[in-house]
């Protein structure tokens, strides 16, 4: 069964290669992820992550044009590379080899809210910025420019909740969730996303363009070097996601010991 599972990972990530929703090694990467959820979840995990995959990847390319006017001040491209796909798929492959191992209902909740996660911060970021509206900066309680870290915009709130229940709701008939799993699982997706804000807003890294006076997670810009504004080196936007993965897995996982 292992050998049909790797080969479905490895026809999908050839799929979003050809697609340019992945590069290279992203696409070994998401191999490695959708092989490791199957190891611990079977043919169920990998219908909740290709949940998270196929709407990740049709709500980046939705009106595409219109975020990267927005989205200069944001880091990378549409072709996720392999630290984003480890930023949002590490935590739930490391619970697909922990539940091969242990089978344990902490790994099961904890996988699915640690997807809730990566699907509701990924639907929030991918959505919110295109909010008419100014996002509201959690930290500094005050309206910033679309696109900064650490801002949420009601409607990318609204997206990160349809999108931790989506994950939980399409694992609810396939696995046969109690309404108990499939509410702790969305809330911890939500709590996990709040927290990725949280930390955008604080302890990740960011810089200052002195060409263009612009904020940007860019090392460089306007073809020079950026300079450190804030945060801690090497809390990039995907250690965030990881860390807020981690941390909505455990939310879930928890209330299940
Ligand atoms: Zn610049």
């Amino acid at each position: 069964m292992m050998v049909l599972y790797f080969v479905i990972c490895l026809a999908t990530g050839l799929v979003g290669l050809a697609m340019g929703a992945l590069n290279k090694k992203g696409t070994l990467a998401s191999i490695m992820v959708g092989t490791a959820v199957a190891y611990g979840f079977g043919w169920k995990g990998l219908i909740l992550l290709g949940v998270f995959f196929v709407t990740s990847t049709v709500w980046s390319k939705y009106k595409s044009g219109r975020k990267n006017a927005i989205k200069q001040i944001v880091v990378k491209g549409a072709a996720r590379d392999e630290y984003q796909v480890l930023a949002n798929g590490g935590a739930a492959a490391f619970a697909g080899i922990m539940m091969g191992i242990s089978h344990s209902i902490f790994w099961l909740a904890f996988f699915v809210a640690a997807l809730a996660t990566s699907n509701a911060d990924t639907w929030a970021s991918e959505l919110g910025v295109l909010s008419k509206k100014n996002p509201f900066h959690v930290l500094k309680l005050k309206i910033v420019p679309p696109g900064t870290s650490g801002a949420v915009s009601m409607l990318g709130f609204l997206a990160s909740i349809i999108a931790a229940s989506l994950i939980a709701g399409v694992g609810y008939p396939i696995y046969g969730f109690s309404l108990e799993l499939f509410i702790v699982s969305t809330a911890a997706g939500i709590l996990g996303c709040i927290i990725d804000t949280i930390i955008g807003a604080s302890i990740q890294e960011e810089f200052y363009c002195k060409y263009c006076s612009m904020k940007t997670e860019h090392l460089e810009h306007c073809g020079h070097r950026t300079i450190k504004s804030r945060g801690i080196a090497g809390i990039n936007n995907d250690v965030v996601n990881l860390i807020s993965s981690i941390f909505g897995g455990l939310a879930g996982g928890v209330w299940f010991l």
